[in-house]
């Protein structure tokens, strides 16, 4: 029988979605949606995992889980195509993640680097709450109930991956050959791993408040982009500017395409003469900014009115996530019964281990 393809990827509901997920993921999630070449896809909102670093905010997390939707929506992924499921519906993932639990050792999980940085960024070190600890796990739970063969995600889920990778050999290892492992699908563009944030910092991220978000209002998006971080160094127009960590290059490396400079700045032929005549001097941030400015409207217009379509129904996406939990159910429900099968903890479906036991009691 031929491998199935399945994607399994998601998105933490602990705000609206942003230009960092839709570089690093979300576009690429369509493309392949839209590409015909998966079986299943699976796309899911993560709200037990976000319950994880946000426990007294539980409230944050049931609001957002909407906007995750409207979101995702907005962006083209398309019901019919793509599962969209919220975690919690799914009590299979965390039967698994007890099991898988048995398979990493406290110093594996410290040395996760993705998480260090969330624990620092969190002001965890003195009280890491377990379930965020041990979050790698239960995302190992998630990707492999659905049997995913394909994670499209940013940079910094590379570790999970790794982890995940280890979780399925060691349990095939020890119960036989029983789950999949994924591979990740990272961005090409380098720009897109680990898009920074408005403010210069290392990543774009809900939980930092650097974000310029998909449903952003046209006004609101423009006025982010002029007060963006850009060289601190470029006092005057005719400075020399640097481009590196120069987060309005960085989002145009993310953004630009050859037509935009056709339509919106036609005095250069292309970025790489654009970031030679900021490097040369002679080149303000503003003239930079507006001609991002143009771009980020273009891609993000048509998402903002196809959101606030989708915003006239509300019920009828709790409706559809109903729907993709039941759907979602049942793969995680198939996945956890090869799993039990595996671990022989089938004990009633076991005829041969009751015949076994019944004849061992009667020697
Ligand atoms: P939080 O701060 O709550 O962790 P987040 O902004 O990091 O939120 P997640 O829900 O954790 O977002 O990430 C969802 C997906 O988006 C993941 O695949 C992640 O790799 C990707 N992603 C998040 N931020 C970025 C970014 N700045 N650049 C590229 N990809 C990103
Ligand atoms: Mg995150």
């Amino acid at each position: 029988m031929k491998k199935e393809k399945i994607i399994l990827t998601g998105d933490r509901p602990t705000g609206k979605l942003h230009i960092g997920h839709y570089v690093g993921s979300l576009k690429r999630r369509v493309e392949l949606q839209n590409s015909g070449e998966f079986d299943k896809i699976f796309i899911m909102i993560a709200d037990a995992q976000a319950l994880t670093d946000n426990v007294d905010n539980p409230e944050k997390v049931r609001q957002n889980i909407i906007e995750v939707a409207l979101d995702y929506l907005a962006c083209g992924i398309d019901p019919t195509k793509s599962t969209i499921f919220i975690q919690s519906q799914i009590a299979e993932l965390c039967e698994l993640s007890f099991y898988y639990m048995n398979l990493v050792s406290v110093s594996r999980l410290q040395r996760n680097p993705t998480v260090k940085t969330e624990i620092q960024m969190r002001n965890f070190e003195s009280s890491i709450p377990v379930g965020f600890f041990t979050y790698p796990i239960s995302q190992a739970a998630d990707i492999t109930a659905f049997k995913a063969t394909t994670v499209p995600v940013g940079e910094d889920q590379k570790p999970m991956l790794e982890q995940t990778n280890e979780i399925v050999r060691r349990f095939n290892h020890i119960y036989g050959e029983t789950l999949i492992e994924p591979e990740i699908l990272l961005p090409d563009n380098a720009a897109c791993l680990r898009l920074p944030g408005t403010d210069g910092k290392a990543k774009m991220s809900k939980s930092l408040g650097n974000c310029i978000y998909l449903s952003e209002s046209a006004d609101e998006l423009q006025k982010k982009i002029k007060s963006m971080y850009t060289d601190p160094d470029h006092l005057r127009v005719q400075d020399p500017g640097k481009i590196e960590g120069n987060t309005v290059f960085t989002y145009l490396d993310a953004f630009c395409r050859p037509e935009h400079f056709e339509r919106y700045l036609d005095e250069y032929p292309c970025l790489e003469e654009l970031k030679a005549h900021y490097q040369r001097g002679g080149l303000g941030d503003m003239k930079v900014k507006k001609f991002l400015g143009a771009i980020m409207e273009e891609e993000l217009g048509p998402i903002r009115e196809k959101r606030k379509e989708f915003e006239k129904d509300i019920p009828a996406i709790y409706e559809m996530l109903k729907k993709g939990c039941e759907v979602a159910r049942e793969a995680a429900a198939d996945t956890l019964a090869d799993v039990r099968r595996s671990m022989k903890i089938n004990y009633f479906e076991d005829a041969e281990l009751i015949a076994e036991q019944a004849k061992r009691f009667q020697e």
